[in-house]
């Protein structure tokens, strides 16, 4: 057979399979006590007070925004370098994205750029942790007091990774942190999400969102129950909620997040090692501040102009290269909206350049000798 090895995947063992078995030989595969014991052990390992899990990411984002008060007409803050679901689950709610520019090093937001973008209508910026390394949240969160900023960190590149020595995902920079569960993540349940907050009344809203704005708690309702049937819907909400069964592959994956985030960082070290001196490329950096997840290794052709023949080189070596990411403002859609090329030079160039190489818990010792082997042969 043919060797493929794709740039991000699962890792399922015996102990995930048995944990979704026992599931669904229960009485519960759906809005049963999985998904809480899922959302306890999720807020207790980012050191958050509240986690709540969805059926996507995208549904978790979109959720965040919906709790944090982002509304039609409202601005917000974000980076184009990243999956649209970080400004499509915004736009779903009615809300402008004003898209600043990235820094090349880490290909995160240019913290010091965010500022000069705030308008009287700004009410939120959204943080993406780039490939897995944080973003200096700091920063961000001095702006966001200056002004009475709502933060969001879109942490999906970046379960297990920290900022200062303490996990991402531990509020002191933000309101909320959004994580996915698809396949290609540090953990997955298929497709799922999770928001943590330390807010219970963004936490209320969150629970309810995601069940329709449904409240079956007596001391919340606006009217007098009927009878002991009685439930209320008070907003518009969503069904986005997780089964049963996915939670539970998320307990049992979330066990092994630690040994997986090693094994990212050793692969990282190992192409780090093979490619720290060539002169086709710059490869990932990891700031002080940073312990880098490594969801992806990005790396940055000096010569863009050789993009293209490099990547479909590789791709016919069997490397499932991808491409992170096509500035989201490229999109036809966006452009409809009227976003211009040019917008963000440093981040199209960023794009013009940058490939990312398969990283993944599963990778044999052989597939990355092989990977390593391929790319210094590509560019030759
Ligand atoms: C994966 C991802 C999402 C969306 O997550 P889904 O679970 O696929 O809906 C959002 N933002 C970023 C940065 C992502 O990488």
């Amino acid at each position: 057979m043919k060797k493929f090895i794709p740039y991000g995947r699962q890792f399922i063992d015996k102990d995930d399979i048995n944990a979704v078995l026992e599931v669904l030989k229960s009485d519960f595969i759906t809005q049963g006590e999985k998904t809480k014991e899922f959302e306890k052990a999720l807020s207790e390992y980012v050191g958050a007070k509240y986690a709540v899990v969805f059926n996507s990411g995208t549904s978790a984002l979109h959720s965040a925004y919906f709790a944090l008060g982002l509304k039609e007409n409202d601005k917000f803050i974000t980076t184009p370098m990243s999956f649209a679901a970080t400004s499509n689950a915004a736009l779903y709610l009615g809300a402008k994205p004003i898209f600043v520019d990235i820094k090349e090093e880490t290909g995160n937001i240019n913290e010091e750029e965010i500022e000069k973008h705030i308008t009287k209508d700004t009410k939120l910026i959204s943080v993406v942790h780039y490939a897995g390394h944080s973003v200096d949240m700091e920063q961000v969160k001095d702006i966001a007091q200056k002004y009475n900023l709502k933060v969001v960190e879109d942490a999906c590149h970046a379960l297990g990774g920290e900022y200062k020595n303490e996990k991402i995902g531990n509020l002191k920079y933000s309101d909320v942190a959004v994580f996915s569960f698809h396949p290609v993540k540090h953990i997955t349940t298929g497709e799922g999400g999770a928001v943590v907050t330390n807010d219970k009344n963004i936490y209320e809203k969150l629970l309810m969102f995601k069940n329709h704005g449904i409240t079956k708690e007596k001391e919340k309702f606006k009217n007098n129950p009927d009878g002991d049937w009685y439930y209320e819907m008070q907003f518009l909400g969503y069904n986005y909620r997780m089964t049963d069964i996915q939670a539970s592959l998320g307990i049992s994956q979330l066990k092994k997040l630690d040994s997986f985030i090693e094994k990212r960082r050793y692969i990282a070290k190992r192409y780090n090692e093979a490619f720290k001196d060539n002169p086709y490329f710059d490869i990932p950096t990891e700031k002080d501040y940073a312990l880098h997840a490594y969801h992806l290794y990005p790396i940055r052709l000096k010569d863009k102009k050789r993009k293209k023949v490099i990547f479909e080189k590789l791709r016919k070596k069997g490397l499932g290269v991808q491409v992170h990411y096509i500035p989201i403002y490229f999109h036809p859609y966006y452009q409809k909206l009227g976003y211009k090329k040019g917008l963000c030079k440093i981040a199209e160039d960023f794009y013009a350049k940058e490939i990312s190489l398969p990283i993944y818990p599963a990778m044999k010792e052989e597939d990355i000798e092989y990977v390593i082997k391929k790319v210094l042969k590509a560019f030759k």
